[in-house]
């Protein structure tokens, strides 16, 4: 088989500034150790997020030019409405600047003390906002989703027994909605199957409880469908789509992600009573419905960006450019999550450092090693993130200590991408003078965005 070619060509360039070895040593020291402190023209290969960070297509751009700034009902909405639709099917739509914006106002009105919101697992501004309100949030990620080195499928997949079992143990009076988020971002960017969320929805449609999908990389998530679920080979990715939006109730999206702007998300719903709560909210916090937190033409790029995203060319490369990466690495022996997953390459951190405990945060020292080495910015996704303190002061942490590659979508060629391989190899020889980390600074809430470390 051939290669698996970029599906478009170059338009415009930025140029990537370097840095020396030295260079980046002070630069760390100055960014207290945690990459989302160092500037990004100190980056070389900036693999933070794919989030707001996609190169847009000439069309978008273009879309750009003819954004409806018109306060209200403005021509973009509509576009973009009907292109939220035509994927969702959900009938009401409501425009936010980001995704969690859209879970801010969800959840203010979903959740509250008492409540817990079940999931296969809550990203962290999910999690974030739905602990805001008093709530609790609970994952309950199936078993090969939490083994990184386990091959399977859907690894997503929220595990229905766990799902039965907390809703007969917690009352479905007290769960206000389960979750599932494709693809599992915080679990590996791993997919969840159709089968899984028909089996959620029914678990939830018997006890009263809607369904929300968290869509961030929804197109991602239905091309693995179509590539491994039986069933669905000779289906468009868009019909698999549509098709998997049709168990949920709720819908909340990030538009950094699978439609390829830079801002934007939206929160859509069935429900018109429950909208209209939503949308007091917005008003207040983001602005009139039809334009929530975005200018005409970001709504113009986002109706562009979805119908871009389910190109089944463009997705066979981006899924085949992450596996790329991941087959590099594996040859070269380092820990990652395997099969990778849509939007990320995950660097079992634990594996690759296994004399650091998880109180010295691996995945943050992981994260510095590879920025120090090659100028490559990645982000822990471990007891950083994720870390909470027992009564007695000690660390309980997450299940995985990962540090996620991002990878921005059409923005890095192959050979960008050979040389994040050569780097984490390179690191991966002399693993063993890699030192843990204290966290010298933290706030109360999403502390890893701001906290300050120290090498021990
Ligand atoms: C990015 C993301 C969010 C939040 O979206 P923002 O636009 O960054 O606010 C929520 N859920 C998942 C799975 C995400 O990846």
């Amino acid at each position: 088989m051939k290669t698996i070619i970029e599906p478009f060509k170059i338009k415009s360039v930025e140029p990537i500034y370097f840095t020396n070895f030295r260079e980046r040593k002070e630069i760390l020291k100055n960014a207290h150790y945690n990459p989302f402190l160092i500037h990004a023209r100190d980056v070389i290969i900036d693999l933070l997020t794919d989030s707001g960070t996609s190169a847009m297509s000439s069309a978008q751009w273009a879309g750009i030019m003819l954004g409806d700034e018109s306060y209200a009902g403005a021509d973009s909405f509509f576009k973009f409405e009907s292109a939220v639709k035509k994927i969702t099917g959900l009938p009401i739509v409501i425009p936010t600047h980001q995704g969690r914006a859209a879970e801010k106002i969800l959840f203010s009105v979903l959740g509250g003390p008492g409540k817990t919101v079940l999931s296969n697992t809550l990203f962290d501004t999910t999690r974030a906002n739905v602990e805001f309100t008093g709530a609790e949030g609970l994952d309950l990620v199936c078993a090969e989703g939490k083994q990184p080195g386990v091959i399977a499928d859907f690894k997503g997949n929220i595990d229905l027994e766990a799902l039965e079992s907390a809703i007969q143990r917690l009352g479905n009076q007290n769960i206000p909605g389960v979750v599932i988020t494709i693809t599992n971002n915080s679990g590996g960017g791993q997919p969840v199957s159709m089968a899984n969320i028909e089996g959620a929805k029914a678990i939830c449609l018997r006890h009263g409880i809607p369904l929300i999908i968290d869509a961030c990389r929804f197109a991602e998530n239905c091309y693995f469908i179509k590539m491994r679920e039986p069933g669905y080979q000779e289906e468009s990715v868009l019909a698999i789509a549509q098709k998997l939006f049709s168990f949920a109730d709720m819908v909340t999206m990030s538009a950094k992600k699978d439609a390829f702007a830079n801002i934007g998300g939206f929160l859509a719903l069935r429900e018109e009573q429950l909208a209209q709560q939503f949308r007091n909210l917005l008003i207040v916090t983001e602005g009139f419905p039809t334009y929530g937190g975005l200018a005409g033409r970001d709504l113009e790029a986002i109706a562009q960006g979805l119908e871009e995203i389910v190109n089944e060319d463009y997705l066979r490369y981006r899924i085949r450019s992450i596996e790329y990466i991941g087959d590099k690495l594996t040859s070269a022996g380092v820990p990652l999550v395997l099969p990778t997953g849509g939007h990320a390459v995950y660097l079992d951190a634990a594996a690759f450092l296994p004399h650091i405990s998880k109180d010295q945060y691996p995945g943050q020292a992981l994260a510095c090693a590879l920025y120090l080495h090659g100028g490559i910015r990645g982000v822990e996704i471990g007891s950083v993130m994720f870390g909470k303190y027992a009564k007695d002061g000690s660390l309980i942490s997450p299940p995985l200590e990962l540090v996620r590659l991002a990878i921005p979508r059409r923005v890095y060629t192959q050979s960008h991408m050979d040389y994040v391989t050569e780097v984490i190899a390179d690191v991966y020889h002399h693993r063993h003078t890699i030192r843990g980390m204290k966290i010298t600074y933290e706030a109360p809430v999403l502390r890893h965005f701001t906290a300050h470390f120290d090498m021990l």
